[in-house]
């Protein structure tokens, strides 16, 4: 059996979409398959749909969230509440698309591998503005930290159980799985497919959720920005330190003009702009900390038809 986890924030408009174009695809596959519909806090019929699917087919069932707590508790409930041998993980707008499945299967089952991850070869129909930004976190990332995310990976993946249950025995309140998925290594093919437009509805993702995001891809995965704060400080050190020789020769001359407030000033105030930005920075992490110490629940349940496994 094959689960499918899917995460749902206000998608009312697609989600009858995407169950039917799933049964189409999968009509004479050979594997059986389930539904794993999380309701992530919607305020629109989302939840309706769900009971409703849940009732028709014994093979759709449905968790949903006393709040919006984001896609990744999402994914993360979906996964607890698989039941399947192998579980997928995608978006109800079908822009992962369906008719991958049947191919994915047949890689997982034929090569040696635990998953099979898909990938778009392009961001047509993208802003361009959000592929810009999108290709520089991922040079960054991929620079800044030994967890290799690759660009264009989509959170649409195949996977064994034993890659299932890696996931879901890191139970780090701040998420990102796309560097989960690799570092918790297992063998992944990848499989490329051209970028599709949403079937219907609006993304969710504004710009400053996505920055939210990368920023959290970064600190998850990467300390980096905590060792160039202390060479920041080690350089500005050793650059004060002739200004500073010059500064005691002149007092040594008698006579010395005390000029120069201004740039004083000016130096000031930029030290004092470099310690704040360091202490922002370190400042991040330890937030970071603070939320995981606090082992807050990653989503709270309202209502399901199912038990976690
Ligand atoms: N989603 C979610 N919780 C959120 C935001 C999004 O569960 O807070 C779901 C959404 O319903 C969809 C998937 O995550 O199934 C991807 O969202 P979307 O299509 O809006 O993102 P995009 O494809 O534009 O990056
Ligand atoms: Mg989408």
């Amino acid at each position: 059996m094959v689960s499918l986890v899917v995460p749902c924030f206000n998608e009312e408009e697609t989600i009858d979409i995407f169950y039917a174009e799933v049964n189409r695809v999968c009509q004479d596959v050979p594997f059986t398959i389930e539904f794993v519909f999380v309701d992530d806090g919607s305020r629109d019929r989302t939840l309706e749909i769900l009971r409703r699917l849940s009732r028709e087919d014994d093979r759709v069932h449905y968790v949903s969230f006393s709040r919006n707590f984001g896609k990744e508790a999402a994914l993360y409930a979906g996964l607890q509440h698989s039941k399947g041998e192998y579980v997928v993980t995608m978006d109800v707008d079908l822009q992962d698309p369906p008719y991958l499945l049947p191919e994915m299967y047949r890689i997982i089952t034929t090569q040696e591998c635990d998953c099979v991850a898909a990938f778009r070869e392009n961001r047509e129909g993208e802003p361009a503005v959000r592929s810009f930004f999108a290709k520089l976190f991922y040079r960054l990332i991929n620079r800044i930290s030994r967890t290799k995310i690759v660009e264009g990976a989509r959170d649409y993946r195949f996977m064994k159980r034993k890659m299932v249950d890696a996931v879901l025995n890191d139970r780090e309140y701040n998420r990102f799985s796309k560097g989960l998925y690799s570092w918790v290594g297992f063998e992944t093919e990848w499989l490329s497919y051209p970028n599709v437009e949403r079937s219907a509805g609006v993304t969710k993702w504004s710009f400053l959720k996505l920055f939210k995001y990368s920023l959290e891809g970064i600190l998850a995965y990467s300390t980096v920005p905590l060792s160039l704060v202390s060479c920041l400080g080690l350089v500005f050190c050793l650059a004060a330190f002739p200004g500073l020789c010059v500064a005691v020769g002149k007092v040594l001359i008698p006579g010395g003009p005390a000029a120069g407030w201004l740039s004083m000033v000016g130096i000031l105030v930029f030290l004092a702009g470099i310690q704040l930005l360091c202490l922002g920075i370190v400042g991040l992490y330890v937030s970071r900390m603070y939320l995981e110490t606090k082992g807050r629940q990653i989503y709270i349940e309202k209502e399901t038809d199912l038990d976690i496994r």
